[in-house]
């Protein structure tokens, strides 16, 4: 406990000294080269969601998914290829529908949400209750919601930084929980997406503070809309939903972890990552396929350019999209040792337009070398005291160091979360231009890259 303690406040106390950085030109020609032909990151993506496909966390397809990725980054050349597992539980869906019985009878498309209550094969039947959004769900009194199925509106517009979500994500969140402590019999919530599909965005959520587990789904945004039309008509409206799913109990998921070895081992590592595990319904091409594929492909560049100082480890994390558990199972292990800088990619693979960091105030230089190099790419530099990243949000919040790399998110809560999450959705020029930004990045914070002794004439 004592030494435990000590590493904390250490870590806190002592920021990593600066490094030298290396020359304009040579970061400049690294970035420029991956702009215009990295192949390595559309390989991976190109590979994993076709040869794997969907990959549920703690699923047989997740274990297939890190298999692939074993054999992918050592064919690629990267060292200490490993895998650290741990266990999770696993909720798994099958069947799902829904339909309007009354007043005018109609199915509707709706996908459960993760940890989802199982209706049954019978389902679930029953009036609906309807609310503008969350705050109108926790003012409204028991009586008017028990017994009935709640469905929660909200208007989540679509912006280049995302930062809807944290706000409209709510009824997915904590709508199921609100719900069933005021003794609803099931919930259906508008789909947490910007698009106007009949693709249903699922996503996890929890019951909490013992709430008793109910089926909770998202319509489309679409079915969303006519509900909302039969409701102004005014009659009572019945829906019934099916909402089939299975807890598998607990079950083993793991990080994928690669490195690319430095001259001098002792200097803490620079950690790119992304996450491994996707939802089921689509391939997970944008989320996380090509976010993994980008930090593999920046550190695949930097290692056929030579060998940099410090030690790159590219963590692909498992199990993000129900918990985080990825992310936490490599804090628990690694959050004491410490890291020159934590990058996470997990927000699709749009052209990146900002740069953030949190390197503390030794390391200006670095980051201010990190946003002039990036200007050429179109991207303007932000904060220098925030990163973020999901998988590396907690590691980031007890203080250690960190980049962002901000892609442009306008159509990311298109796919987010759908079957339409698929390969034909990324776009290999923008694709490449992360690659660049994330290459530009490394070859500034990697301290120098020592090139291959060129070989003796005769
Ligand atoms: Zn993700």
């Amino acid at each position: 406990m004592i030494r435990t303690l000590a590493a904390a406040s250490l870590l806190a106390a002592a920021p990593l000294a600066a490094q030298s950085i290396p020359s304009p030109d040579k970061v400049a020609a690294l970035r420029d080269a991956a702009l215009k032909g990295d192949q390595y990151a559309w390989d991976i993506t190109e590979g994993l969601t076709t040869e794997v496909g969907p990959r549920l966390a703690g699923t047989d397809d997740e274990a297939r998914a890190r298999d692939w990725s074993v054999r992918k980054l050592t064919a690629m050349g990267f060292a200490n290829v490993r895998v650290e597992t741990f266990d999770m539980p696993v909720w798994v869906r099958s069947r799902e529908s829904a339909e309007i019985l009354a007043p005018f009878p109609q199915p509707m498309v709706i996908a459960a949400l993760g940890n989802s209550a199982s209706t049954g094969p019978e389902g679930l039947a029953g009036e609906i209750v309807a609310f503008d959004n969350i705050e109108a769900l926790r003012s409204a009194p028991d009586e008017a919601v028990r017994g009935k199925i709640v469905f929660i509106d909200h208007s989540m517009p679509a912006n280049q930084d995302g930062s809807g979500y944290g706000q409209f994500g709510a009824p997915r969140r904590q709508g199921p929980t609100l719900a069933s402590k005021k003794g609803a019999a099931g919930i259906v919530i508008r789909s947490i997406g910007t698009d106007h599909h009949r693709n249903p965005h699922t996503g996890v959520m929890t019951f909490n503070d013992g709430a008793r587990p109910i089926p909770a789904g998202a319509l489309t945004n679409p079915d969303a809309d006519q509900l909302l039309r039969i409701l102004k008509r005014g009659q009572p409206v019945r829906m019934k939903i099916v909402l089939e799913s299975r807890n598998l109990g607990t079950r083993q998921s793991g990080n994928v972890i690669a490195e690319v070895p430095g001259r001098d081992p002792s200097l803490p590592p620079i950690l790119v990552s992304g996450h491994l595990d996707s939802w089921d319904q689509g391939t997970g091409a944008v989320d996380d396929a090509s976010g993994v594929a980008i930090a593999a492909a920046s550190a695949k560049r930097i290692m056929d350019a030579g060998r940099p100082l410090r030690t790159i480890r590219i963590v692909w994390f498992g199990a993000e999209e129900v918990g985080l558990f990825g992310g936490l199972d490599y804090r628990a292990r690694h959050g004491k040792e410490p890291h020159y800088a934590l990058i996470e990619s997990d927000f699709g693979a749009d052209r990146i337009w900002k740069v953030e960091s949190k390197l503390g105030d030794a390391r200006k230089a670095e980051a201010e070398a990190i946003g002039k190099a990036l200007t050429p790419l179109g991207i303007v530099t932000g904060s220098f005291t925030e990163a973020d990243g999901s998988d590396i949000g907690p590691m980031l919040a007890d203080g250690h160091p960190g980049v962002g790399l901000s892609q442009d998110g306008t159509r990311y809560f298109d796919l987010h979360h759908t079957p339409d999450d698929t390969l034909d959705k990324v776009d290999p020029a923008q694709l490449r231009q992360n690659v660049a930004a994330w290459t530009t990045v490394l070859a500034i914070l990697s301290g120098g890259i020592e090139e291959p002794k060129a070989r003796k004439r005769r």
